[in-house]
């Protein structure tokens, strides 16, 4: 507190009973806070809180690949290396089996907190998304530790009255519930809930939950589907109200520099935003060689083989897989050490240089020349490309010598008869479609929407291979 501020009088909030206002580890803050608060714990709670938000996307980014509970697990670990014990119980906490005085303060202060910063980023478009955004993959993080207890408690607390179905119902529809979720190992011994179907539009965009008669038929561990986006409307309607009490609090000095204090505390910049701006991602360099296997379009794994095996790639092709990289995430630095590491396998640093190779790695970021945010191309402009008998690029279900190609399915692992159908449709001039027919036959799935851009192609493949249930609304596997 600076010299000219009041003294630490408490705020007062409406006073309850603890215990009967936080009878739940995991809350939707849909109450006012209680109690009191002095000015100084209000700000350090808050401060807490932005450190958590900051772990959660750090670990989302670096850990595209873990599973929820694994990030959960990580994010456990770091809040006790770093000392916030209290946060990390809550965080891994199977519901509501402790009513310490501890446990109480430890609610208050995650729900004081956590109302305050929803005013704090209230004003700012990118603040409020990036909040939004890290509220829900904690939210769900934290959903991940409740057990069967848990969840059912929680969903008391919440007037959620969702009905679990009896045995024999389960007996009648097993083999729709066996079909919809592969994932389930034992049917019997799992528990389903019986929903409006509206709760889960993106498990029904994927087509991994069971309908009928208006019913959704999910596991109770795909609730958290159903709660986060629950959890993302009441944030997202609170914005209104968080925006007026801030806007109320304008004249009171006290306010106004805490306010401003966290929101410069709060950096958006290191959050990646690629080709979809749903999916945030962080690819760093020793991933290329395992992405290009599971995860690249035909067009960028021969490309990116050969740059691995002739350690170059004529002009066309430094292009076209240069900007699909960038489209992935690599950052600029990045890029260069790529492109260097492999390209001076061959030449020294004077002929890199000469060759004007650094020069064109920073026109595509938009660091030379026009400085245009140059964006990765299209399948269409891929296929347009002139391509020569020397060059890689292109697009090979277009480009290709029809043996090479062959070939080129065969070290991709499909077999003769897999390989027979995507060069029919290659032969036909039905470019897009062997393409698609790759990703199905790879990913073990049906899409009916054709591929227009290799960086969607890349997108779709991550999010299918994080988990059978990638979640949209936050980026996270289940
Ligand atoms: S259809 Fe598009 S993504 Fe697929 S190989 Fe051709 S250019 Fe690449």
């Amino acid at each position: 507190m600076t010299s000219t501020m009041r003294p630490q009088t408490p705020i007062k909030l409406s006073p309850r009973n603890p215990g009967d206002v936080y009878p739940h580890d995991l809350q939707l803050y849909q109450n006012v806070p209680f109690g009191e608060v002095t000015l100084n714990e209000l700000e350090e709670i808050c401060e807490t809180r932005l450190k958590v938000l900051s772990l959660v996307e750090r670990i989302h980014l670096k850990k595209l690949t873990m599973s929820v509970s694994q990030r959960k697990a990580a994010l456990v670990e770091k809040l006790r290396e770093e000392g916030m014990d209290k946060f990390a119980t809550l965080v891994d906490s199977p519901g509501c089996k402790s009513h310490t005085d501890t446990d109480i303060c430890a609610r208050r202060n995650d729900h004081i907190s956590h109302l305050i910063l929803r005013s704090v980023v209230a004003f700012n478009a990118f603040k409020k998304h990036w909040f939004l955004k890290q509220e829900a993959r904690l939210f769900k993080w934290r959903f991940s530790s409740l057990d069967n207890e848990g969840v059912r408690q929680f969903m008391c607390v919440n007037n959620f009255v969702f009905t679990p179905i009896s045995q024999s119902e389960k007996e009648d529809i097993r083999e729709y519930l066996r079909i919809s979720s592969p994932h389930v190992s034992d049917i019997d011994s799992t528990q389903f809930y019986r929903i409006p179907f509206s709760h889960v539009a993106s498990l029904i965009k994927k087509r991994k939950v069971f309908i009928m008669q208006g019913e959704a038929f999910i596991t109770e561990q795909e609730m958290a589907f159903v709660f986060v986006s629950h959890f993302r409307r009441i944030l997202i309607s609170g914005f209104e109200i968080a925006r007026e009490a801030r806007a109320n609090l304008y004249n009171d000095e006290r306010f106004t520099r805490i306010f401003a204090n966290l929101e410069n505390v709060i950096h958006t910049e290191s959050t990646i935003l690629v080709q979809e701006p749903e999916i945030l991602q962080y690819v760093s360099l020793n991933q290329l060689d395992m992405l290009a296997e599971t995860s690249y379009p035909l067009c960028m794994r021969v490309l990116h083989r050969v740059l691995k095996k002739d350690h170059h790639l004529t002009h066309g092709g430094r292009i076209q897989y240069g900007l699909f990289l960038k489209g992935i995430g690599i950052s600029f630095s990045d890029s260069m050490t790529f492109w260097k590491g492999e390209f001076m396998k061959k030449m020294d640093e004077a002929t890199f240089i000469k060759e004007k190779h650094s020069y064109n790695i920073r026109f595509n970021y938009g660091l030379e020349g026009s400085r245009r945010d140059y964006q990765p191309y299209t399948c269409q402009k891929i296929m347009e490309s002139s391509v020569g008998p020397r060059d890689n690029h292109g697009c090979p279900f277009k480009h290709m010598l029809h043996d090479i190609l062959e070939d080129e399915l065969t070290d991709c692992g499909f077999n003769a008869l897999e390989r027979s159908t995507i060069m029919e449709l290659s032969k036909n001039g039905q470019y897009s479609a062997a393409c698609n027919k790759c990703y199905e036959i790879k990913h073990n799935c049906f899409n009916d929407t054709l591929f227009k851009h290799p960086n969607i192609y890349f997108n779709e493949s991550v999010k299918h291979r994080i988990s059978d249930h990638y979640d949209p609304e936050t980026g996270d596997a289940y």
